[in-house]
């Protein structure tokens, strides 16, 4: 059920869509949405991409019994690697 999302930073439709959200501070409202993994880098770090893979692995049926990425596990590995790249980059 990995549909196409457009990004909410380039606005270019991907197929590895990367849920990414925020939360106003002062008003507390928040949104939720879907950056390609190039562009979730603005909007999670790469420590907190690491995170989600892994958490995700642990309760994806496909990723714990297969060994291999579903189509959510890859598009957060790319954008970990994107994020990683960029903060060695710095
Ligand atoms: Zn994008
Ligand atoms: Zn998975």
């Amino acid at each position: 059920m990995s549909s196409a999302q457009p990004c909410i930073h380039c606005h270019q439709v991907t197929g590895r869509p990367v849920m990414v959200a925020s939360v106003e501070q002062n008003s507390g409202a928040g949104w939720a949405g879907y950056a390609c993994p190039p562009c979730a880098r603005h909007y999670r770090t790469a420590g907190d991409l690491a995170a989600a893979l892994a958490g995700h692995r642990q309760v994806c049926s496909h990723c714990h019994l297969t060994g291999a990425d579903c189509p959510t596990a890859a598009a957060l590995r790319e954008a970990h690697e994107h994020a990683a790249a960029a903060g060695a980059e710095r």
